[in-house]
């Protein structure tokens, strides 16, 4: 089929009540997911993404083939080409966008922040110029993230607290997107909801992120390296009156633009992590603990989720180590040999 055919095939497959959604971002870890859970609840969905190199290509390729069985084609472009993205909106009307696409990672930053530039800031700008140009115009659901919360935030991290000292440039960024969604929520009004994401883990996962790599060394013998933070009493009490929350929702004017934490409530310490692991593998790790350093990092990170709960009913229904046990099988999966040490199977 053409390309045309196969956009509008994909996004306009849906259930009479199905919503018709581009995901950017799609043959990314999460986009996988969410895309595959939209098509599945009955909304037609259309993928973009430009296949970028920041880790395993062939991950991406895979999870593109997996999203293609289930029926969700995946445009390769990226999110900074207007017209690419307007002959999207001219093919289909889309009634939402879920924007998920970015250059993730902390550490990453300090050799490529153009990168960061380019896709955080330009690009998501980019989306919102087109999404403010068409007609519908499309809500919007972007990925922010937990890491706003920065330096010196108390713990655990409510959508009140204070955001202005992001420690990476990546945090740097996603801050910036917030303060732009603002921009053209009050300027053109357009309907924006950002999502703070705290650490996101599962099949298919960032092979860059702790857990993974983690994985990937205690299964190799190779030693990890944890770096310890001094203890902070993590086990506050979270949960904000209702007051302060109708006081939230008045200096948020119209609530057209929304900001919520998502995440889990209990964090866990990175050597607990570790521990699960361990189990999990039934391989001892070996495990070099240093004092944190400076590169991008913050010490803590702990959601207060009573805002999504409320507006969302958002409530986090696996368990860490029940999302590693499903990780774990499939790392083993894809990664066949891996697990030789192991006697998993
Ligand atoms: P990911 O890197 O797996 O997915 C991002 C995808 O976007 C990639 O497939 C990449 O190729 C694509 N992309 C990057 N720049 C692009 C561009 N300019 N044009 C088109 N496509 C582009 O990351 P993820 O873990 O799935 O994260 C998804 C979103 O959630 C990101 O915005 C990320 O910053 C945010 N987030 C993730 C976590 C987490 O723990 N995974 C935590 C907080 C926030």
């Amino acid at each position: 089929p053409s390309w045309e055919k196969r956009v509008t095939r994909s996004a306009q497959r849906r259930s009479s009540h199905g919503l018709t959604v581009l995901v950017t971002g799609a043959a990314g870890f999460v986009g996988t997911h969410v895309s595959i859970a939209l098509k599945r609840r009955g909304d037609g969905v259309l993928g973009l993404d430009n296949f970028n190199h920041y880790y395993e290509p062939r991950l991406k390729r895979d999870r593109q083939k997996l999203l293609e069985r289930n029926g969700v084609f995946v445009v390769e472009g990226d999110i900074n080409d207007s017209s690419l993205l307007k002959k999207l909106f001219d093919v289909v009307a889309f009634s939402h966008i879920m924007h998920l696409a970015a250059q993730a990672g902390v550490r990453y930053a300090m050799q490529n922040p153009g990168s960061y530039v380019h896709s955080n800031i330009a690009g998501f700008v980019n989306i919102l110029e087109v999404c403010k140009s068409v007609n519908p115009q499309p809500a919007i659901v972007w990925a922010s993230s937990s890491s706003v919360y920065g330096l010196n935030s108390k713990v655990p991290f409510s959508e009140k607290d204070r955001t202005d000292q992001p420690a990476s440039l990546y945090a740097a960024t996603k801050k910036a997107g917030e303060e732009i969604a603002h921009t053209y929520n009050h300027i053109y009004g357009l309907s924006i909801t950002g999502l703070r994401f705290f650490t996101v883990y599962g099949p298919w996962g960032r092979p860059d992120m702790a857990y993974f790599f983690f994985t990937k060394d205690i299964l190799k013998g190779k030693p990890i390296t944890i770096f310890e933070a001094p203890d902070h009493g993590l086990r506050g009490g979270i949960g904000h009156s209702e007051e302060e929350y109708r006081e939230w929702w008045e200096e948020e004017g119209s609530a057209q633009l929304r900001i919520f934490n998502l995440g889990n409530t209990s964090p866990v310490p990175v050597s607990e992590l570790v521990n699960i692991l361990e189990k999990l593998l039934k391989v001892k790790a070996k495990r070099k603990v240093l004092p944190m350093p400076r590169n991008g990092d913050v010490k803590f990170t702990h959601a207060n989720i009573s805002l999504a709960y409320k507006e969302l009913r958002y409530k986090p229904g696996t368990d860490l180590e029940t999302g590693l046990k499903k990780f774990v099988r499939w790392y083993l999966s894809y990664y066949p040999g891996s697990g030789k040490k192991s006697s998993w199977n």
